[in-house]
């Protein structure tokens, strides 16, 4: 069992779409530093973000200002083997052998220029997964102090219980927004709770489509979230939070924006509880029918 229990800030900074923001290393460094201040400590990487870039570039930041690393967790995934220039797979597949996990993970460290990651996350459920081996590769990273926990990341329950029975996991990282509700239904959320595993919840605003779909069921919530904003007078970004948040598996919402000023709106909703009936009216637009 690891040693420290895993603490995360209440809400994480994603960081898939960090080599689009386009930022120069000092203004990398004051990104994260304006994070940090906002309470948000914890940074969500994988391996691939960025076609494999953005590990390195956040580990330019952490070079330039090496005292921030004391100051934040890191969290990882691996085990998606994604084409690209470099990568000349026939495909993208899924890979969680104990030779790709190691060099994934000692590729991570070396990137972000860091000796240990605070948490590694299986990034997606390998059908080909020998869930033993994988915990013995899990048992040596962690012995060799590379990885302090360990987590999953879009498995269902049976494939996330597979692998908790080898070696424990300390979460289940899972998209949850308005838009998109599966978890709450697909056992994901019920699991997270009955093992007292807080779940990290991916793409809170649906990656955007909250603010930007034309679709009907986007338009649907954004017009029932935007009716609800008004009345407690506060953005949609912090109601999309907000929902998340009074989910009782008690989840770490991941941000995604480069703006701070958006990731503050993401904190303020840790002031706010919605009551049911506004969490479940967003349910009901979201679903596009009433409660049964
Ligand atoms: P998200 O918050 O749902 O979407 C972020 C996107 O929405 C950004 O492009 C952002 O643009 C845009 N946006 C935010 N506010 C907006 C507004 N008011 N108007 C218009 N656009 C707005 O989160 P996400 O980036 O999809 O996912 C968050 C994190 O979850 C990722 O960084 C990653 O760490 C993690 N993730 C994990 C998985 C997994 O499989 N485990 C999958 C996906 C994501 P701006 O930058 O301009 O604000």
């Amino acid at each position: 069992m690891p040693n420290t229990p895993l603490a995360l800030s209440p809400i994480v900074a994603g960081m898939w779409r960090m080599a689009e923001w386009q930022l120069d290393v000092p203004a990398r460094v004051r990104w994260i530093e304006q994070t940090l201040e906002l309470g948000i400590s914890t940074f969500d990487h994988a391996d691939i973000y960025g076609d494999y870039r953005v590990e390195a570039l956040f580990g330019e930041a952490l070079r330039a200002a090496p005292r921030l690393r004391g100051r934040m967790q890191l969290v990882s995934k691996c085990g998606i083997r994604l084409r690209s220039p470099e990568h000349a797979y026939r495909l993208n597949y899924y890979d969680t052998s104990s030779a790709y996990l190691r060099a994934q993970v000692e590729r991570s460290l070396a990137n972000l220029g860091v000796e240990q990651l605070d948490l590694v996350l299986i990034h997606r459920p390998d059908y080909l997964m020998d869930a033993a081996a994988l915990a013995g590769t899990f048992r040596e990273l962690t012995s060799e102090g590379k990885v302090a926990h360990w987590g999953a990341s879009n498995h269902s329950p049976a494939q996330f219980a597979l692998l908790h029975q080898h070696h424990p996991l300390t979460t289940h990282q899972v998209e949850l927004s308005p838009l998109a509700m599966q978890a709450l239904d697909d056992g994901v959320l019920d699991q997270a709770q009955q093992l007292a595993l807080r779940p990290m919840i991916w793409s809170p605003l649906g990656g955007g489509r909250l603010f930007s779909g034309s679709d009907p069921q986007a338009v649907r919530v954004r017009e029932t979230m935007e009716g609800i904003a008004t009345r407690l007078g506060i953005s949609l970004t912090t109601l999309a939070y907000a929902w998340i948040l009074r989910h009782p598996s008690r989840p770490y919402p991941i941000t995604g924006s480069g703006r701070i000023e958006r990731l503050a709106e993401a904190v303020a909703a840790l002031d706010i509880e919605l009551d049911a009936q506004d969490w479940y009216d967003i349910w009901t637009a979201s679903q596009g029918h009433p409660v049964p």
